[in-house]
């Protein structure tokens, strides 16, 4: 049974139609307009049918008492075979359409308007009870009669000469309770059908706000560009609006950088493109002229372009590895001294050139779980900057230490630092603070944005500090487990 039930309600959530907000709407209408109508249907007829039995039952019962009077009065007991009492008994058992059943003190039938038991002897329940002095009553709804056993006595003191017993048919009752209910039924289809037709009409005026949300973004799909139109209606409807309309704006915000990163991507691949041709032009314009060694340094020039290219190329690379899900991490258990240690052994002929000390501190030894490849190039970029940007005979101090939860990477440099106004702005893809400087020292803008995607990838994060002339700090904290 329960089986069924749910296989039913499964069915019944799982269907299309169920779902439908509309749908339900109406089935609620439906079910609230109609339930009480359908218990107060069920309450009136039971409580009409209790009230006419009841009724049936004293008339039967006041009738039974002026019967009982009357053989008393007319010695009927003793004498059962007189005409006018007999056709008295008769035309009360035809009044009620049932019976009547008289009994003497010897438990013998002396009438019996059925005259299906004259001169039988009845000893029932009733009847006993009847004779000691207690008239009973009860309803047969089955068979569909009252009935009523009395005791023919003079008074509650007399004793009991014999005992009538009457019943009434309650078919009339039970007519009427049919036709009352097959008006009440009449009734509750007519009220059912306006109901749901009325519930139709709400639940469209309810659903309108939702019909006007998808026109809304229907229109939006042909591109973010439009506004989102205001959709008034409900609270809800309004957040789910305003949640919108934040999406679309930050889409809107993303397509934007997304234009202008590939717009930043071509200028920059076209500026070494645009000297390669300079320099090939030039060679070409002076024609036989030309000295080898002049042809070897313009060679050597267009060599240095090529070189860059591939470098912004290369980096492009990494950033949009980085861009990519987290799902991409190697992550690996990783001796974080061991990695940091290594970086600076492949930067320091860097550093060298310049003159400039590269310090590493290492408060603890360090392990935690990263993708050694994304860290090692995010940390490389972070030191090549410090080596960079700095002064001949500067120094570089690397400092690692970590506490239960994080470990924290400091880069520090006695460099040329960075204008406050730039600090908001380092990150961003292709940012230089200075053009010139940074592409004479083969800079391309877009290391810090790999470093701070390669961050957050570990759910880490990256702070700076600086002040221009001085110096500049990195700040990188990184949880040392990996949380997915
Ligand atoms: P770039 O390839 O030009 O170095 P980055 O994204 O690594 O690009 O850095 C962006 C800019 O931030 C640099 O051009 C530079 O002006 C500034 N910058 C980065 N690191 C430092 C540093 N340690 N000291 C001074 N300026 C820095």
């Amino acid at each position: 049974m329960w089986a069924i039930i749910s296989k039913i309600r499964d069915l019944l959530l799982g269907s299309f139609i169920f779902k439908s907000l509309k749908f339900r709407i109406i089935l609620l209408v439906l079910a609230v307009g109609t339930i009480p109508s359908v218990i107060t249907r069920s309450v009136i007829l039971k409580n009409y049918e209790s009230n006419s039995v009841s009724s049936r039952n004293s008339d039967l019962t006041i009738q039974c008492n002026i019967l009982s009077d009357y053989l008393l009065s007319t010695s009927y007991l003793r004498d059962p075979s007189q005409e006018a009492v007999n056709s008295e008994i008769v035309q009360m058992a035809n009044l009620y359409d049932g019976r009547v059943i008289v009994i003497d003190s010897d438990f013998r039938v002396i009438k019996d308007t059925y005259g299906l038991y004259d001169n039988k002897t009845i000893i029932s329940e009733d009847v006993m009870l009847a004779f000691s002095g207690q008239s009973s009553n009860a309803y047969d709804s089955e068979n569909r009669y009252v009935e009523v056993v009395m005791p023919i006595a003079g008074n509650a003191d007399a004793p009991c000469e014999g005992v009538i017993i009457a019943s009434a048919s309650t078919d009339a009752i039970v007519a009427s309770m049919e036709v009352l209910n097959r008006n009440a039924l009449i009734l509750e289809v007519v009220i059912a059908i306006a109901i749901i037709a009325l519930a139709i009409l709400f639940s469209n005026l309810l659903i309108r706000p939702f019909d006007r949300v998808t026109q809304a973004i229907t229109k939006i799909e042909a591109g973010y560009g439009q506004e989102v139109m205001d959709v008034r209606g409900y609270t809800e409807m309004e957040s789910i609006m305003g949640a919108l309309k934040q999406l679309l704006s930050r889409m809107k915000t993303l397509d934007d950088s997304r234009q202008e990163f590939v717009s930043n991507v071509s200028h920059e691949l076209k500026t070494p493109l645009a000297s390669m041709k300079v320099l090939a032009d030039s060679l070409v314009t002076m024609g036989d002229g030309v000295s080898t060694e002049m042809y070897r340094e313009f060679m050597e020039d267009i060599t240095h372009e090529i070189d860059r290219e591939n470098t912004i190329i290369t980096d492009l690379l990494s950033l949009v590895k980085m861009d990519k899900t987290a799902g991409d991490l190697n992550i690996k258990t990783v001796s974080i001294n061991a990695m940091t240690e290594l970086i600076l052994k492949r930067l320091r002929p860097i550093a060298d050139q310049n003159n400039i000390e590269l310090i590493f501190e290492s408060v603890r030894p360090v392990e935690a779980e990263v993708d050694e490849v994304k860290l090692t190039l995010a940390f490389s970029n972070l030191v090549e900057n410090a080596i960079k940007y700095n002064h001949k005979d500067g120094w570089v101090r690397v400092v690692l230490d970590a506490d239960h939860q994080f470990f924290v990477l400091t880069v520090m440099d006695s460099g040329v630092g960075i204008p406050e106004e730039a600090l908001d702005h380092v990150f961003e893809r292709f940012y230089r603070v200075d053009k010139s400087h940074s592409r004479e020292i083969g800079g391309t803008g877009l290391g810090l944005a790999i470093t701070r995607s390669a961050v957050l990838m570990h759910r880490g994060a990256i702070k700076v500090a600086s002040k221009e002339g001085e110096g500049t700090e990195f700040a990188v904290r990184i949880p040392l487990t990996y949380i997915g």
